[in-house]
């Protein structure tokens, strides 16, 4: 198909393969990206939100163009039960900036936006190409790939893997192991259509201010998971993910929670009348630090999903991609200059570089959270949840119940619950994961 050698194979064309391509391109490295959906985006779910600040350094003016849908002014954080929700609602005029720094992106559109930023710094890019096999030598380092299009092996100094989170292609390549069912949710989500002005006057928003809702509680049915609803332009994201093993273990379909989502007093109103357009699924490595495998070797890097690089304490995964993508590229554009072979030893500078990121900071600081809310989901998604509701309820109903017997029948709900050395246990264990 191709005869030319390129610098640098990208697999993928999702946030970090676009990061990666486009920094590469733009050093005056030759690059081909490969990607196997019909066009850029056409495979990628998101709920979803771009962080500003990790877009900027890649293309600082992305504002002028960029398809973006609303800035974020207010974040709810809501603990619900069957019927209620708990919330911490932040919302400030000061995220009505000149430079926003968080936006609700729709992934088809804003893939194929980045995707002609790539063409414009000067990469090769095809799509409806799949990677089918990577190419090594006879001392194993990778020099180029394999495709599903009639010709031969393409090949490179070094191929960057940013093929997302199922990576069938390094797994296959014997490069990591295949994520397991406790590392990786499940979500789907729906975009749910209405007029602009109906959003806004829901969510008290003017001009493109957006909000956006994350929840947790007896949604998930015990599960570890998360519901969501982010407000774009003209339609609303609403979806909910929860970890592959507790679905294998559980009865519950993921489309099951979705329908109960949408069916919540708290939620129904804020989607009535609207107009279902998409449906779609897809997995989010949620493993933490422990599950980052190899991140280079000779002739490869991985990036993004596929090196499992998400952080969902605080649900951020495209801007870890965008900054793992690009400083894989700047480390490769630096071994390049020296002059020397993309060997093991010298793709280290892309570990190195990664390690001193807020991408390696943050999932090391909450490396134990992940396996703590798996294995205590029942209490933290639940039993807790419940607890929650009862104690704002009983504080907020005025019954002639004096306030001491309230305060009283509070406390020996929690203690009843959980007993009060399972109370103190959750906190110490909450404390330490969170340290
Ligand atoms: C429901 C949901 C909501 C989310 N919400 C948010 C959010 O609000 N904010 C946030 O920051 N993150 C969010 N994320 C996470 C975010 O979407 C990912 O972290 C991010 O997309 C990872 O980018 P990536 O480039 O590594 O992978 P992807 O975006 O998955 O891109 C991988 C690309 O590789 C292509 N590919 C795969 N295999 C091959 C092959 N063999 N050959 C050629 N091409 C191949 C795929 O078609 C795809 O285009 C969400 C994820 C989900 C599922």
């Amino acid at each position: 198909m191709i005869e030319e050698k390129f610098d640098a194979i990208v697999v993928g064309a999702g946030m970090s393969g676009n990061a990666a391509a486009y920094t590469m391109a733009s050093h005056g490295l030759k690059v081909l990206q490969l990607e196997r959906g019909e066009y850029p985006g056409s495979k990628n779910v998101q709920g979803a939100i771009m962080y500003a600040n990790m877009l900027e350094k890649i293309i600082p003016d992305f504002r002028d163009d960029a398809p973006l849908e609303r800035h974020l002014v207010e974040q709810r954080l809501w603990v619900m039960d069957d019927t209620s929700h708990t919330g911490i609602h932040y919302r400030s005029d000061d995220f009505n900036e000149a430079k926003p720094n968080r936006y609700t992106i729709i992934r088809a559109q804003f893939d194929k936006w980045f995707s002609r930023k790539v063409r414009e710094a000067g990469a090769t890019v095809l799509c409806e190409t799949t990677v089918t096999e990577l190419v090594r030598d006879a001392r194993g380092k990778v020099i180029g790939v394999r495709t599903d299009r009639a010709g031969g092996a393409i090949y490179a100094d070094v191929v960057v893997l940013a093929e997302g989170v199922s990576g069938l292609l390094g797994t296959r390549a014997g490069l990591r192991e295949m994520p397991k069912p406790e590392t990786v949710a499940l979500a789907v989500k729906e975009m749910h259509f209405l007029p602009e002005e109906v959003i806004e006057q829901r969510f008290g928003l003017k001009g493109d201010e957006g909000c956006v809702i994350e929840a947790v509680g007896t949604i998930s049915r015990s599960m570890t998971g998360l519901g969501f609803l982010y407000t774009n332009k003209e339609s609303i994201s609403l979806g909910i993910g929860c970890l592959v093993s507790d679905f294998a273990a559980a009865t519950e379909s993921p489309y099951a929670l979705l329908d109960t989502l949408k069916n919540h007093p708290s939620i129904r109103p804020l989607i009535a009348d609207s107009e279902v357009k998409e449906y779609a699924a897809h997995l989010i490595p949620e493993g933490g630090y422990k599950a980052i495998p190899q991140l280079f070797g000779d002739g490869w890097v991985v990036v993004g999903d596929a090196a499992q690089l998400n952080n969902a304490v605080h649900r951020e995964g495209s801007n870890l991609a965008m900054t793992s993508g690009r400083i894989a590229a700047e480390a490769i554009v630096q071994v390049k200059s020296r002059n020397v072979p993309m060997t093991k030893r010298n793709l280290t500078l892309y570990q190195a570089m990664l390690d001193k990121s807020f991408v390696v900071k943050d999932l090391r600081k909450y490396k134990d959270m992940p396996a703590l809310l798996h294995t205590n989901s029942c209490n933290f998604f639940t039993t807790y949840p419940r607890l929650v509701s009862q104690a704002a309820q009983n504080f907020m109903r005025v019954d002639g119940t004096p306030k001491i017997e309230k305060e009283k029948a509070t406390t020996a709900a929690f203690i009843k619950a959980r007993s009060r050395w399972g109370l103190v246990s959750d906190a110490v264990r909450l404390a330490f994961a969170w340290r």
